[in-house]
């Protein structure tokens, strides 16, 4: 069973840490959700990669959807730089959640 790469600084639990296309690192939920809005592969020397999928170049077969971290997590959630979630399009959960039931779906 292999063990969490690491644990959040903010709230300890355990997350996976991804390197975007810009090099950034970018903290993930361990387990991949349709939900996430995040698409990760682990590449050749068996680094996360992750990056945003678009219209343009939806999901990958080798890719698998993750939640950021940041979307989750019970000390940073509400909390989160205001800057960082901008740039990473984080979708707050209570948005999607609200957008959801209006449409009946
Ligand atoms: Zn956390």
């Amino acid at each position: 069973m292999p063990a969490p790469s690491a644990l959040c600084p903010d709230c300890r639990e355990p997350v996976l840490w991804t390197i975007t296309e810009a090099g950034r690192r970018h903290a993930v939920d361990p387990t991949p959700t349709e939900d996430g809005n995040t698409a990760a592969y682990r590449d050749g020397v068996g680094t996360l990669r992750s990056r945003r999928p678009s219209e343009e170049l939806p999901l990958l077969p080798y890719e698998r959807l993750y939640m950021p971290h940041v979307a989750t997590c019970s000390v940073r959630s509400g909390a989160e730089p205001p800057d960082a979630t901008r740039c990473l399009g984080v979708i707050r959960l209570d948005e999607r959640r609200g957008r959801r039931d209006r449409t009946g779906r």
